[in-house]
């Protein structure tokens, strides 16, 4: 049975470690995730774009083949189907399609009050319906699903103001960026992240972007109140390397390699390995229901 994201990132909160939300593509994708949570006895938070929905056929797809694959691999631990990055318009899809959390990313409208009008809804229809709602203020940088944002510093204020809607989680932009970082880049910003945190309390924080963000920084980040990190790039990149040296090595010449179940099967069993790895960084490792 899937569940909300509430109560497992309160206990992150309150326990100073981070629970991973990982973004599905498919099926494997999303087995690899429950297989990697599994093994760790860690909660875990499945994810998913509207343009990854899309790709898979759409939102109800996505929430079925996760809620399947929980049943038909008798998974033991806390598992919540999110929505990623959702406009307003995608919400109401994702909670028709039975997700267990939503986020709405308001932080692209035209002004902070329509970002405000849209959650203040958003948190009073995901409340009635038993479902977590995370929310946005400040663009986090780089591309993702299309939406680009500048890269801004949430402002702590606007961050009050929206925490004070109800919202479940809050992501805020704090210098993270979607995709690879540059070489160039400043790392997270602390003082802003503070800030943040002394005016929203008790509030779980969303890092989003974390791939590639150096372990010591994104436990900082935890330490000051960030409870989900989202991980995107960091198992696409795992996938794309391992199943490129698959071929260069000219394996998947051998036998019956060019068999699906054996030519990505590398790529999966690495994206395994690698979400196990970054469970195990955040600490949620062996806390299942511990809630
Ligand atoms: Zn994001």
């Amino acid at each position: 049975m899937l569940v909300n994201a509430t109560q497992m990132l309160k206990a992150a909160k309150k326990g100073h470690y981070g629970i991973a939300a990982f973004n599905t593509n498919d099926l494997e994708w999303t087995r690899s995730i429950l297989l990697a949570a599994e093994a760790t006895q860690s909660p875990v938070i499945i994810q998913c774009t509207s343009g990854a929905a899309k790709w898979q056929q759409g939102f109800k797809v996505v929430r079925d083949v996760v809620n399947d694959l929980v049943d038909y691999m008798n998974i033991t631990v806390p598992v919540a189907m999110h929505l990623d990055h959702g406009t307003y318009e995608d919400c109401f899809k994702a909670i028709d399609a039975g997700f267990t959390s939503i986020m709405y990313d308001g932080s692209h409208e035209a002004s902070f009050d329509i970002n405000v009008e849209h959650t203040k809804e958003l948190v009073k229809l995901a409340h009635s319906k038993g479902l977590s709602i995370e929310a946005e203020v400040g663009g986090i940088g780089g591309t993702e699903d299309g939406v680009t944002a500048q890269g801004e510093l949430a402002d702590p204020e606007e961050c009050k103001a929206i925490a004070d809607l109800g919202v479940d989680f809050l992501a805020c932009g704090i210098g993270n960026i979607h995709g690879p970082y540059p070489a160039n880049w400043a790392g997270l910003n602390f003082d802003q992240l503070a800030k943040i945190q002394a005016l929203t309390g008790e509030l779980p924080l969303v890092l989003h972007g974390g791939t590639g963000i150096p372990k010591e920084q994104v436990l900082k980040a935890v330490s000051l109140g960030v409870s989900k990190i989202n991980i995107n790039t960091d198992l696409q990149l795992v996938f794309a390397r391992t199943t490129r040296e698959f071929v260069e090595s000219g394996k998947d010449l051998e036998g019956k390699n060019y068999d699906p179940r054996k030519f990505l099967k590398p790529g999966f069993d690495a994206m395994q390995a690698k979400a196990e790895s970054l469970i195990r960084d955040f600490g949620s490792d062996g806390k299942g229901w511990d809630f």
